[in-house]
């Protein structure tokens, strides 16, 4: 399955907003095994948008465009997707209806004319719902050159496209692909990719089966497709077995998910101190919704005061070790379970850099501890990359150290 990708927005060309729908998009998709044919960025131009459209179709099934939906005059998605495949529009009676009930629960009896541009659907589309905002995202069916094509063009803002790509589009396309081909994926956490591969390659050898795999720094995705829905689902067992405890337990769950899961099942809570990574731990457990009952909250204890005052780091350490050491990042996680009264625990302590470094204490140095009951582990790590990196690198560690401490258990 080919797909391709086009945002539309003079802003996007001028730089004023940086495109994260594209990056979404290649994540979403890479995430089912299909890495982006191509993409495109075109200033709201019907001509540009057009050229990009017949462009895109030449080598794609499917075509994603972000913006362009709105009222606006600005506006111009579905009018260079009809014009492009020789659709005519028409007004949707119950995405007026829609948009009708909309303003009365804004307490106005109408909409502007304007805004009643968002029901005209190119026909062959289907509506895809809007859970945030008004205008709708559309599914359109068509032909070019002879060849079937479809477009699915979403919303600009961030809040709109994100939760229609996820809950909509992209099982429509899973759906599509595994008409004929037959995919099971995995999670290996904390695992490189070369190796990851040199494990599976000999297990599907001489197989009509093809693999993918997706790394990222929670660990590989691993892609095992073929039209054998048996033979995918014998290798997919066999592939599994290789990596033990490390697999994530379901197709497609995440770090955050599956330490969730582990901490629901033994019916304990968690809690962080973090420094250099300022919250993004406890963020990554409260992005999953029903996270109170496992997640009871994190200190930013980015100054040592607040280290030593709030988690009980005594001056000895910070004056003899320093923040950044094992013995901080141990007084840290203990000091956690205490105030927060939970049974686990992680803390770090780091030099995200760009600044900070010596030749002692280098930049990406990260000292992280985690605790579950009264068994504690700290470790030293060294992580390469820009602030951001380092920061990133910390956070899933962070979690796979204690994933692996919760697998003890
Ligand atoms: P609206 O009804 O708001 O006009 P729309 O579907 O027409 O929605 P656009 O007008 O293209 O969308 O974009 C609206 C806003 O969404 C832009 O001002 C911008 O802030 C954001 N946006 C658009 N495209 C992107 C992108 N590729 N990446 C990130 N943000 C984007």
């Amino acid at each position: 399955m080919r797909v391709s990708v086009i945002c539309t927005g003079t802003e996007l060309l001028k730089g004023t907003t940086v495109n994260t729908n594209l990056a979404v998009i290649g994540d979403a998709l890479s995430c089912i095994g299909i890495v982006l044919s191509a993409a495109f960025n075109c200033g709201d131009d019907l001509e540009a948008l057009k050229k990009a459209l017949v462009t895109a179709a030449a080598d794609s099934d499917i075509i994603i465009t972000s913006g362009g939906l709105g009222p606006t005059k600005d506006d111009l998605t579905k009018t260079a997707i009809c014009e492009v495949l020789g659709l005519k529009m028409h007004r949707d009676q119950s995405i007026s209806a829609n948009l009708a009930a909309y303003w009365q629960g804004k307490g106005r009896s109408s909409g502007l004319d304007e805004q009643l541009l968002q029901a005209d659907v190119p026909e062959n589309s289907e509506a895809l719902n809007n859970i945030v905002g008004t205008a709708p995202g559309l599914w359109v069916s068509g032909r070019l050159d002879d060849r079937d094509i479809i477009v699915a063009a979403l919303p600009g803002p961030p809040a709109e496209l994100i939760p229609m790509l996820n809950n909509q589009v992209v099982p429509k396309i899973r759906a599509l692909c595994s008409a004929d081909t037959f995919t099971r994926s995995f999670m290996v956490a904390g695992a490189a990719e070369l190796l990851v591969q040199q494990e599976i390659e000999p297990v599907v050898a001489s197989e009509p089966l093809e693999t993918a795999y997706c790394a990222s720094v929670e660990g590989v995705r691993v892609f095992i497709s073929g039209s054998d829905k048996k033979l995918v689902d014998e290798k997919y067992t066999t592939a599994k077995k290789l990596f033990g405890n490390k697999v994530l337990i379901d197709d497609l769950l995440s770090l955050p998910q599956d330490i969730s899961r582990l901490l629901r099942q033994r019916g304990m809570t968690f809690g962080t101190a973090e420094s250099c990574t300022g919250g993004m731990i406890g963020a990554a457990l409260t992005d999953l919704p029903g996270s109170s009952d496992i997640f009871m909250g994190g200190i930013i204890s980015y100054a040592n005061e607040i280290k030593h005052h709030l988690l009980g780091v005594s001056q000895e350490i910070l004056d003899s070790k320093g923040a950044v050491s094992r013995e901080c990042a141990e007084a840290m996680v203990r000091g956690a379970t205490r105030v927060l009264g939970t049974d686990t625990a992680v803390a770090v302590t780091g030099i995200a850099g760009p600044g900070g470094g010596t030749d002692l204490k280098p930049v990406g140095l990260v000292f992280i501890a985690t605790k579950v009951n009264d068994q504690v582990l700290v470790t030293e790590n060294h992580f390469k990359g820009d602030r951001a990196a380092v920061r990133k690198r910390t956070c899933a560690a962070a979690l796979l150290q204690l994933r692996e401490l919760l697998l003890e258990k």
